[in-house]
């Protein structure tokens, strides 16, 4: 089994609230929903810490809630073109994917899509996403990550079972300034099995 770093997307790998509007935006638009790939912009950094994860030997897997999709701002359609952007951009060297997968909740229980609007076990801070992805993935819980922009992050992380000291908070109230000092605390700790 696999260690995996999970990654949420939004301010974490990709500038997201301080984007501002589109030029047409949707009545139910909010900040920080995002629902065109030509205005995904990777974070500083955000880059170079997915090569140095992944050069260490994790996988990485994006977790991100979407409630764009329950709100109606945005369709599953631009929420995946989107993620494959953000995709494209991070890449290795050879121009690999970096990011294995990419996994989202489309669910917010105010949302007015009828077919969206309600709570889900794979909203954060819910683990759903985080256990389903080491399903299907096959990853070791127990010696991965996670990295996130807000404190839901971290609690979908311990509530998956990822040891709290491993469920790192970056930004302004964070421990990390951002996702690039985080990869580097990440790749620095000593594991207690060799990772490859
Ligand atoms: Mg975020």
């Amino acid at each position: 089994m696999r260690p995996c770093v999970f990654l949420d997307r939004d301010e974490t790998l990709i500038a997201n609230a301080s984007l501002g509007p589109p030029a047409h935006p949707h009545p139910a638009w909010k900040p920080g929903d995002l629902s065109d790939p030509e205005r995904v912009v990777l974070l500083d950094g955000a880059l170079e810490a997915c090569r140095v994860m992944r050069g260490a030997g994790y996988a990485l897997v994006v977790v991100s809630n979407q409630g764009c999709v329950a709100r109606g701002s945005a369709t599953i359609d631009d929420v995946e073109a989107v993620n494959a952007r953000v995709g494209e951009l991070l890449v290795d060297n050879a121009g690999s994917a970096l990011i294995e997968r990419f996994y989202y909740c489309p669910y917010h229980p105010e949302g007015n899509v009828p077919e969206f609007a309600r709570e889900d076990e794979l909203r954060k801070p819910a683990p759903g996403m985080i256990l389903k992805a080491v399903r299907e993935l096959d990853l070791d819980l127990e010696r991965s990550w996670l990295i996130g922009d807000m404190p839901r992050d971290c609690e979908s992380g311990v509530n998956a079972g990822i040891d709290a000291d491993r469920c790192l908070l970056i930004g302004e109230e964070g421990r990390f300034t951002d996702v690039l000092a985080a990869a580097r605390h990440v790749v620095g700790m000593a594991d207690p099995a060799p990772i490859l």
